[in-house]
């Protein structure tokens, strides 16, 4: 399929041909794994399309990421080892004494990199319910260089207003300005003159939303979870039509060198060929667990964006094209009760991580989010009677038997 072809497609269309064409010497239609760690050169210097060694570009890798910004409505992509090698990715465009906002219930490994290393580099840091989007402008600060947010985030599955945070991000950036730039240190002695605004789209996937579309700078994406699908591969990526930003984090790809091997880049280009096809049915078999655990007498209360009852479902109906796979739900009776519904159920598997074709639960009191602090985890809502699923592709009768007979 010819680019321009797959750039006007719909999304199952170039799930499946974005960025792959038959290989040139064989017409193999599967793009090769290219287990090469180099390439030979004609004359010194002399080598094929920025092939010179398999850090700075590989071929199969070269499929994926034209694969992933094509998803995500962006020029540029970049993939990583890991999703927080993406994350890492993003951090080494800040200086000392920048300012980064958390919306306040990022995924534990997301604040662990910026509290623990970063922080340690002179960076600060600080969260906000970005919910509110007042408390989003009151939590600007003139040093403000990166605003980072998850939605539907983890395990609250709240939902925030992409495009309202760009504004405040816009308002608030007016005055702001660059600092001195440091031209030995290459693309990032560049200071940036406004915060990048990321947003980390691993919980939706880029079936259900484009946050690009929306006014993010940058698209992140644990690839661990969805987009690879099987819980068979840990991997990150970014995306972003930003072309000073595409330049840098490729700068920074290259020198931090993240990178994810070939045999990783191709399970994820046949992954993401029926992305479009197993969204659809977590979506499907998500709403109609939702909905039964809704009127299920020994549940207290359903967390789904999806569902009317969800604090921000009219939010999410906009900006989502669905309401996901994951769902979080508190059972009557606290901890003895969740532990309980945890020993018992046989589809669901009692694991961490989730978008994986196969059913998971989990208690993030004791699983997920042990790390946080009791008092801060019950201000975030996340009670010890919360469990949370996420709902894989089976047949939804037999997954709504199993939660059945575990909570009966
Ligand atoms: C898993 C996850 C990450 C971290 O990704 P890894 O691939 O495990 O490094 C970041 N954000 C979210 C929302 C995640 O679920």
């Amino acid at each position: 399929m010819s680019e321009h072809s797959t750039q006007a497609a719909r999304f199952s269309t170039r799930c499946i041909h974005a960025g792959q064409a038959p290989d040139p010497t064989t017409g193999a239609i599967m793009t090769p794994v290219y287990m090469t760690s180099t390439f030979v050169q004609s004359s010194p210097g002399v080598f094929k399309d920025g092939y010179d060694y398999a850090r700075s570009k590989n071929p199969t890798r070269t499929a994926l990421e034209a694969n992933l910004a094509s998803l995500e409505g962006g020029k540029h992509a970049m993939a990583f080892s890991s999703g927080l090698g993406a994350m890492d990715c993003v951090l080494h465009q800040l200086r000392q004494g920048d300012h980064v906002l958390l919306s306040d219930d990022v995924y534990g490994g997301s604040y662990r990199l910026i509290d623990k290393i970063f922080r340690h580099h002179g960076l600060e840091c600080t969260r906000v319910d970005m919910t509110n989007l007042a408390a989003v402008e009151g939590a600007m600060r003139t040093t403000t260089r990166l605003v980072w947010l998850e939605t539907p985030s983890n395990p609250m599955l709240k939902v925030i207003d992409i495009a309202g945070v760009r504004r405040v991000i816009d308002k608030a950036a007016a005055g702001m300005k660059g600092g001195a730039a440091d031209t030995t240190l290459g693309p990032l002695g560049t200071p940036l003159a406004r915060p990048m605004y990321v947003v980390d789209n691993t919980f939706a996937s880029p079936y259900l939303q484009n946050p690009l579309a929306h006014g993010a700078d940058v698209v992140m994406h644990s690839c661990t979870k969805y987009i690879g699908g099987h819980s068979d591969l840990v991997a990150g990526a970014l995306v972003t039509s930003d072309e000073t930003l595409a330049d840098r984090l490729r700068f920074a790809q290259n020198a931090a060198g993240a990178v994810p091997g070939a045999m990783d880049c191709f399970l994820m280009l046949r992954s993401t060929k029926t992305l479009h096809v197993r969204m659809q049915r977590h979506c499907e078999n998500a709403l109609a667990i939702a909905r039964w655990l809704s009127e299920h007498p020994k549940v207290e209360r359903v967390i789904y964006p999806g569902l009317a009852s969800h604090p921000q479902h009219q939010l999410a109906m906009r900006q989502m094209r669905g309401g996901g796979g994951m769902i979080s739900c508190v059972v009557k009776g606290g901890l003895p009760a969740a532990r309980t519904m945890l020993e018992r159920v046989k589809l669901f598997s009692l694991a961490e991580s989730l978008g994986g074709v196969e059913s998971l639960i989990e208690h993030p009191a004791i699983m997920t989010h042990a790390s946080i602090p009791a008092p801060a985890r019950a201000a975030l809502g996340i009670d010890d009677g919360l469990v949370r699923l996420s709902v894989g592709i089976e047949d939804k009768d037999d997954l709504i038997a199993d939660l059945e007979r575990a909570i009966a």
